[in-house]
């Protein structure tokens, strides 16, 4: 089992902000900006790359959420804004073999990335 399928479990103790059938969605231990989420399917897809055809729709549905939280708590307007980040493998920078999209916030995000 995976850290993050732990915490779906309610197994290991994470900071839940959203959830619903498909995903949930909670905030990181280590954040990298005021804001900082992680919007994870409750399916256990290692990473975006092991995703098929019939995960289409929760991919979708992952982005849709990160819109959905970034409108209610308020960062959407285009003077705020927000960033999401899908990590892949070791040059993606990936650290849990559990596909989760950070959903970053709060200060100027520098583009590109380090
Ligand atoms: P990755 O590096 O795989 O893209 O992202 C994994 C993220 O999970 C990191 O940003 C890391 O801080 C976060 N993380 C690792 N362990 C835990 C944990 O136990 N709880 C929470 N809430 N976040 C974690």
């Amino acid at each position: 089992m995976t850290l993050f399928e732990k915490i779906i479990a309610r197994e290991i103790p994470a900071d839940i902000v959203y959830e619903d059938d498909l995903a949930i969605a909670f905030r990181d231990i280590h954040p990298q900006a005021p804001v900082h989420l992680l919007i994870i399917p409750r399916k256990p897809i290692p990473r975006v790359g092991a995703a098929t055809e019939d995960d289409a729709p929760l991919l979708g549905h992952l982005l849709l959420v990160a819109g959905k939280i970034a409108r209610e708590q308020g960062f959407d307007g285009t003077d705020q804004g927000f960033r999401v980040v899908i990590n892949h493998g070791r040059h993606g920078g990936e650290t849990v073999p559990h596909l989760h999209v950070h959903l970053l916030s709060g200060r100027d995000l520098a583009w590109p990335p380090g």
